[in-house]
């Protein structure tokens, strides 16, 4: 057993027990048995059951973001907004079982088709940044094209994904479609990799974890999803409209207290307009509400533990360059206020690695060769913003930069019917979009000859 902490007031929420290998192996088979049926279900049965699992979610809403508030500190906004992208994630794939499309290819003396086979029980290995999303990401998709699915949350934020395997059950899926297996990443999570019934892993979490998984995946040729970490970039040219640049950038980086894998933790702005940027980003940083994320106010909430706390701090010593910081309620909790760094060099510690907390550094550029080099001088290469109202020169920065999700004039997050997923180390595949359904079939290849006997 372990006990949950909500890290807003550091008091016990829950406790849940770590599943053994026993009971891993145990649900793997369930799961393979499931199989069996699950894919045979037809497609507009499977279709009606994904999308009765979105209502059942849907019903749920406030119940889910609730939880999300308790167990991992978020908003309540954006716990909101996290349940619904559940709900939106499965309603998305309802749509994919019935359109899940084969190909006829023209060929000499018969008829050669293609089918989209389902892989079997599918692993998903889930972060604590984004507990509910993130394991709808997995799911959904890989149940859609008639896998079934084991998951294991995160250690620390395990009562969402809980949650939703019951509500998968009280929609209708089968025993054993859809199983939640609270546990440590070095026993569950690495049971889904050695288990030679566990057809593929889909891994969202830290590149050092990441490159385990892969490497233990290989053991077997098993296909792996992996969506890792990123130090994204935020580029602001002296053409753009710097005021809503200024403003924007807070919550570019500082979402979800900085725990976002697509945070645009390194702001680079032009020469000519640094001065200017910075003297409106101090107000915008000083106004990010900072508060109890019960609250419907509530713009940014606690880190998720004591441990992340002290990481984070590490990267903001005694003598760090601190340009300004924002404010964060004394008392318990894990608080740390969104810092600004700067200046600082493009090689120190806090511009090169992964913070995952509300720290970010702005670096000067000269011009648009010199912040795409910045920009791609990166292990990473997940998300990016340009800021410019030169329409040309977004197109060819956003070419040049190495990620795999931009956005332009804007901090887009993720939309699920757009593709998503990192360039470099920040991850191999794609999750959502219309070819989310390719990371859970193999293609299989049928020729029928028509020569007469
Ligand atoms: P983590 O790598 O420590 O853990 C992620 C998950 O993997 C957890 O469920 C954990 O229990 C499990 N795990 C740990 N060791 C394992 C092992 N040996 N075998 C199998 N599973 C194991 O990461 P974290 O600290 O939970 O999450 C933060 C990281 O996730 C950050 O680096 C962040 O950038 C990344 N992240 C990336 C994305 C993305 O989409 N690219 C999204 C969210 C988070």
């Amino acid at each position: 057993m372990t006990d949950l902490i909500n890290p807003a007031t550091e008091e016990v929420v829950g406790t849940v027990p770590l599943s053994t290998v026993e009971e891993t192996d145990a649900a793997i088979a369930r799961a393979r048995s499931a199989y069996r049926s699950w894919r045979e279900v037809s497609p507009g049965d499977r279709a009606r059951l994904l999308r009765r699992f979105g209502d059942v979610v849907d019903a749920h809403l406030e119940e889910l973001a609730q939880l999300e508030v308790r167990n991992s500190g978020h908003t309540i906004g954006n716990a909101r907004g996290e349940a619904g992208n559940v709900r939106d994630v499965l309603h998305y794939f309802a749509g994919a079982p019935e359109r899940l499309f084969g190909r006829q290819i023209p060929v000499a003396d018969g008829l050669d088709v293609t089918f989209r086979e389902p892989l079997g029980v599918v692993g998903v290995i889930v972060p604590w940044n984004f507990p509910m999303p993130i394991a709808a990401w997995g799911f959904a998709p890989a149940l859609a094209a008639g896998n079934t699915v084991v998951l294991k949350p995160a250690e620390l934020t395990p009562l969402t994904a809980l949650r939703l395997g019951e509500l998968a059950l009280e929609a209708g899926l089968p025993e054993g479609v859809f199983t939640v297996l609270p546990g440590q990443g070095s026993v569950v999570g690495e049971r889904f990799v050695t288990h030679p019934d566990v057809a593929k892993v889909v891994f969202t979490g830290s590149t050092a974890v990441g490159k385990r998984i892969m490497a233990g995946a290989a053991a077997q040729v098993k296909p792996v999803t992996l969506e890792l970490g990123g130090k994204s970039a935020n580029i602001v040219f002296a053409d753009a409209d710097v005021e809503a640049a200024a403003a924007t950038a807070p919550y570019g980086v500082f979402e979800n207290a900085g725990q976002d894998c697509c945070a645009r933790s390194r702001i680079l702005v032009q020469s000519g307009v640094y001065d200017r940027f910075m003297e409106l980003l101090e107000p915008a940083v000083l106004g990010v509400r900072v508060e109890d994320p019960a609250l419907d106010t509530a713009e940014m909430g606690p880190l998720i533990s004591r441990a992340q706390l002290d990481t984070v701090a590490s990267y903001v010593p005694a003598d760090a360059p601190v340009a300004f910081r924002g404010n964060a309620p004394d008392g318990p909790g894990f608080w740390f206020p969104p810092t600004v760094l700067a200046p600082v060099s493009p090689g120190d510690r806090a511009a090169v690695e992964e913070i995952f907390g509300p720290v970010v550094v702005v670096l000067p550029f000269t011009d648009e060769a010199d912040a795409v080099r910045i920009a791609n001088d990166s292990a990473y290469g997940l998300s990016g913003s340009i800021w410019t109202r030169d329409l040309g020169r977004a197109l060819r920065v956003s070419r040049g930069v190495e990620a795999g999700n931009l956005s332009v004039n804007s901090h887009s997050s993720v939309r699920y019917w757009t593709p998503f997923g990192g360039f470099k180390q920040s991850g191999l595949g794609r999750e959502l979009g219309p070819d989310a359904l390719d990371a859970f079939t193999e293609v299989k290849n049928v020729f029928l000859s028509t020569k007469g006997q």
